[in-house]
């Protein structure tokens, strides 16, 4: 019988407040890095919430999703929407600390009014009008 090997992981680095992993609870749902409501961990329509469904945004802690392996952490800001050929609309989100673009699931939880503003933003952007 083998003994389980201790003290062998090194120490855990310094995790942000926001960090969702920082709870050290399932689905306990964490702090918005953006606009501080707390994030339901549980998603419809995701195995994996990856952003705030109130004002979209994410950070930057997947390599591949849900891995948590990422050392940048940085907030993610949305900058786009993308219509897969797939037909599912995704959020692109754009890592403020690295520049990093991914796409992501809408979840089905997620706020219209914040979809909405960012086709608004885009639409702005390019000079058009707003219904
Ligand atoms: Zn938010
Ligand atoms: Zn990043």
């Amino acid at each position: 019988m083998s003994r389980p090997k201790r003290g062998t992981r090194g120490s855990r680095s310094e995790r942000p407040a926001w960090d969702p992993d920082s709870a050290g609870r399932a689905n306990a749902g964490f702090p918005c890095i953006h606009c501080g409501r707390v994030v339901p961990e549980l998603a419809f329509g995701t195995s994996q919430r990856n952003h705030c469904p109130f004002c979209l945004w994410s950070a930057h802690v997947d390599i591949h999703p849900g891995d948590r392996s990422s050392l940048c952490r940085a907030p993610m800001e949305p900058i786009a929407l993308w219509a897969a050929t797939d037909g599912e609309l995704r959020v692109l989100h754009r890592c403020t600390g690295c520049g990093a673009v991914k796409p992501n699931r809408l979840a089905g939880d997620d706020d219209d009014a914040a979809v909405d503003e960012l086709v608004e933003r885009l639409v702005r952007a390019r000079g058009g009008r707003v219904r």
